[in-house]
Parts: structure tokens; C-alpha cells; sequence
């Protein structure tokens, strides 16, 4: 049998990093972040040093102890040694969520990358718009290189980058790795270009679920996963489990209902928080504006987003409104003054370009359409928007002043004690403000029920299943019932 070591997603929601040891071909199904153990030692202002290359991450259990995988900069600088040849042949991604595809950064460039087109956008805007001091993804910035200074004596620090091993996959479509035949196969999930694994060699076939459900925008996709992995007959099924406890789900269609009605009741702003990358979701309060009539305001970053999926089913970037923030010396008003050669001048006497400088590259693109749209105007017409809002854009509410504001919380609830917190900020802010909050049944989980997880392995019919992304493994012994072997697997990971 193939040889399998879990280093992450074993008895946690995600964090998922499995090695797939062939006869001679080794490769990965993703290399995710361990959200719940990151949060154990890690907050906002208390995070690894990268002076210290990959060793922080491998002391606090992140990054395995996995020799022939990590990229030169970081082993040399620590005086490790490097290999000539990555010890894996791949990576397989199944979805740009951080908890499956953040730890790619740490990966050597000549480690090839699998994914899907939109999985590629998705880390490519991640990486662009990201102020993520580890977001290496596409392309890797040559550390702790030094270059001769083009003018004068001496060295300067190197600004290289080199672009990693993206390999494309065609959905469907059968290509080979080593020994190893794979294919991707397209699923639903809570953002745009998630899909599942099938590989196959001449011991086994193992069939990788990734993240999945069947309530969302395109259960047709995940329907076609659970048929071909059917027909391909595994003898390993490396399943998702997130919320194998959970029996009901709530739709899109039912969070749009809601919605509708509830702002259908709003006089005044109506304030929504559902996550960025979430494209269905976007559809969703998209469709809600129009029925209500008003229109969808979106910050920069969904915009850049959603400018990388156009002609792909979603709204047309003009069809939104984009918020154009208060920034750096935040001259978009005439509130605001600078000194300008020893006269203090208001921002509208001085040149248009200084306001540009606010703005990062990527977003200046945006800053001269016809659809931006400042706090100004959501102060004069509230009735006439919903304005998206995630929790570090709630400092926006100082330059709306909403009255009479209601806010929807679109988003999943909280499962750690970080998120507790930010739950709370986020209460008082609206306190503060004296907004109506509602937060029960808007938000649609990017995760299949508890049995809808059961039947798709029933149909699937592996030998073994290795449940993996949940804290819950022990709900799938059921299934032992129908002659399907369930295997525990040990995290090669210290433990906590
Ligand atoms: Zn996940
Ligand atoms: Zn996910």
C-alpha cells in the first residue's frame, strides 16, 4: 500500500499537509495552515520570526520536520543544508483556502504546484493584495541575498523573485506524475476553483475529497466528484469531516430569502460581513440589492477579486459599487489639510496625485472609475446601499456615522477563542454606533452535513477511509457497517 503521513488535519479543521509515498513517487494533498494550532502560541503581534526561516514554524509544530522540501533561502541562512533535488514530486492543492494552501510559501520553487485556474487567482490576489508577510505563493522572494550595489562599493539586499512550478489542472482530465495518474475533479465549496483528487498507481487508488458540500451554488459538481470516485474504485478515501456532527444546512437560496426580508425592513445602511473570497456569496447579497433596490458595496480588495473572475458567472465589476477607504493621510475630503512648503492648504487646493500615493498599486486601477464610491455618499443615501464590511473595515463606521443601521452577520460563527474576541470587538463597535444586529441563519457553511458525509463514502465505497479535517473522527465508525475499513490516522506532529 501506499505509504500515508498526516502532518496536519488529524483531529483539527484543516492544516491538512499528507505525504503520499509511492514506490518511487512522492507528492502531497495540500499544505494548509493549522489554524486552531497557530492560534494556540500565535496572535497579531506575536508571530514567527523570519530571521528564522522555517525553524519558528517547525519548533511550534506548524511545519514538519521534512527533509528535501524547504526552499534554499531559509535552510542556508540557518546553516542547513539543501539538497539538489526536492525529496516530493508535487503538491496537489485542493482549494486557496489558507488552512490547505498558506504553507506553500516555505516550499522550495522547484516543487511542482498543482491547482486549479481559479485556486491560482485566488493565491495570486492573496498574494498581491495581502499585507501577509508569508505569501510566497506564485513567486518566491529570494531572502537574505545580497547583490552588488549598481553605484559605489559594497552590497545591497536582493529584490529577486523567482516564479515557483505553477502546474494548471484541466478538470477531468488524467495527467501523469511519476507513477502516479491524477486527475482533478471539480467540487463545491465556499470559494471559487475547489476540487477533489483522484491518483492512481499500480497499488492503489486514492481518492482525496479536499473541502465539500453539496448545498451550494453547484452541487452538481460535487454530485460528479462522489460518481467518479465511485467508478474509480479506491482502496483509500482521505475524507473531510468538518461538521460530521451537524445534520442541517442552510442554502444560498434560503440565506437570499432571508435576507430580502430583512432588509426589506431597513430604513437606513444595511451593513453585511461575509468573507472576501466567498464569490456565491457575493451572488447572493448581490441579487438581495436588486430586489431590494439598492445597490452592493464592495471594498477594493472583493473587487480585485471579483475582476479576476469575470466572464465566469458572477456580477460584472461595474455592476458594484466600490468603497474607496480613508487611507495613509486620507485626502479624500476636504476635511483634512497638509503642509505644503510651510502653508497648511486644504486636500482639495492640492495636487490629485499626492491622494494617489494613499493607495497600494494594485488598487489604483480602481480609484478612477465610475463606480467608487466614498463614505460621503453612504452617509447621504443610506437607504440606497448595503455596504460589505469585514471586521478591519469596521473603522469605516467613524466616517459613515450611520443612523438606524442594521448589520448582518453573513459570516461562520466563532470555534476558537481568537474569533470569540474579535466577536465581541465587533459588538461594541456596533453598540457604539447603536446598530440593530442580526446574526442567526445568513450564513451557508462551505461543508457537507454529517450525513450527507456518510452517504458520499457509502457510494463511494473505499476500502479504507481516513477521516481527516474534523475534530470528530470517531462519528465515521458507522461505516465500518457497510464493510468500509476506517482508519484513525496519527498525526506526525508533536502534540499540543
Ligand atoms: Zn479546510
Ligand atoms: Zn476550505
Amino acid at each position: 500500500m501506499a505509504d500515508l503521513s498526516f502532518y496536519g488535519g488529524v483531529g483539527e479543521i484543516g492544516g491538512n499537509k499528507i505525504k503520499v509515498d509511492g514506490q518511487e513517487t512522492s507528492f502531497f494533498f495540500d499544505f494548509g495552515l493549522a489554524f486552531a494550532r497557530a492560534n494556540d502560541y500565535l496572535s497579531e503581534f506575536l508571530q514567527p520570526r523570519k530571521s528564522n526561516g522555517i525553524l519558528d514554524f517547525v519548533a511550534l509544530g506548524l511545519l514538519p520536520c521534512v527533509k528535501g522540501i524547504y526552499r534554499e533561502d531559509y535552510l542556508r541562512h540557518s546553516g542547513m543544508s539543501y539538497q539538489s533535488k526536492p525529496a516530493v514530486d508535487g503538491v496537489f492543492i485542493s482549494h486557496a483556502h489558507v488552512d490547505h494552501a498558506a504553507y506553500i510559501h516555505h516550499l522550495r520553487e522547484d516543487i511542482p504546484i498543482y491547482l486549479s485556474q481559479e485556486s491560482l487567482f485566488i493565491l495570486k490576489a492573496l498574494e498581491d493584495t495581502g499585507i501577509a508577510s508569508f505569501s510566497d505563493y506564485t513567486q518566491l522572494k529570494k531572502t537574505f541575498h545580497l547583490v552588488p550595489k549598481k553605484r559605489g562599493e559594497g552590497h545591497t539586499r536582493s529584490r529577486e523573485k523567482v516564479n515557483r512550478e505553477i502546474r494548471i489542472t484541466r478538470p477531468y482530465k488524467f495527467f501523469e506524475m511519476g507513477e502516479f495518474h491524477v486527475k482533478s475533479i471539480p467540487v463545491d465549496h465556499s470559494l471559487p476553483g475547489a476540487c477533489g483528487y483522484v491518483a492512481l498507481n499500480d497499488d492503489d487508488t486514492i481518492v482525496y475529497t479536499g473541502d465539500l458540500r453539496f448545498h451550494g451554488r453547484q452541487p452538481e459538481l460535487t454530485r460528479k466528484f462522489v460518481d467518479i470516485a465511485r467508478k474509480s474504485r479506491p482502496t483509500i478515501m482521505l475524507s473531510e469531516g468538518t461538521r460530521i456532527k451537524s445534520e442541517h444546512n442552510i442554502t444560498e437560496d434560503e440565506i437570499e430569502e432571508r435576507a430580502i426580508k430583512q432588509v426589506d425592513l431597513a430604513r437606513n445602511l444595511v451593513i453585511v460581513n461575509y468573507p472576501v473570497r466567498d464569490l456565491d456569496r457575493l451572488i447572493t447579497f448581490y441579487r438581495v440589492a436588486q430586489h431590494t433596490n439598492r445597490q452592493l458595496v464592495v471594498s477594493l480588495k472583493q473587487a480585485y477579486i471579483l475582476n479576476l473572475f469575470q466572464g465566469q458567472g458572477y456580477p460584472d465589476v461595474s455592476d458594484i459599487l466600490i468603497y474607496k477607504p480613508r487611507r495613509g493621510w486620507g485626502l479624500i475630503d476636504n476635511k483634512s489639510f497638509a503642509c505644503v512648503e510651510d502653508e497648511w492648504l486644504c486636500t482639495s487646493d492640492i495636487d490629485p496625485q499626492q491622494s494617489i500615493r494613499d493607495y497600494h498599486n494594485w488598487e489604483r486601477e480602481f480609484l478612477e472609475r465610475d463606480n467608487i464610491i466614498k463614505y460621503q455618499e453612504l452617509q447621504r443615501e443610506p437607504e440606497s446601499y448595503i455596504f460589505r464590511s469585514d471586521f478591519f473595515e469596521l473603522k469605516e463606521l467613524i466616517d459613515i456615522k450611520p443612523k438606524d443601521a442594521v448589520y448582518i452577520k453573513s459570516s461562520t460563527e466563532p470555534f476558537d477563542p481568537q474569533m470569540e474576541i474579535s466577536e465581541r470587538k465587533v459588538q461594541n463597535w456596533l453598540n457604539l454606533f447603536k446598530i440593530h444586529y442580526v446574526k442567526e441563519g445568513f450564513h451557508a457553511s462551505g461543508h457537507a452535513s454529517g450525513p450527507e458525509i456518510l452517504k458520499m463514502i457509502q457510494d463511494i465505497h473505499p476500502d479504507k477511509v481516513f477521516p481527516i479535517h474534523t475534530e470528530y473522527p470517531e462519528e465515521f465508525a458507522l461505516l465500518e457497517d457497510d464493510g468500509i475499513e476506517v482508519v484513525y490516522p496519527q498525526s506526525l506532529q508533536p502534540k499540543n
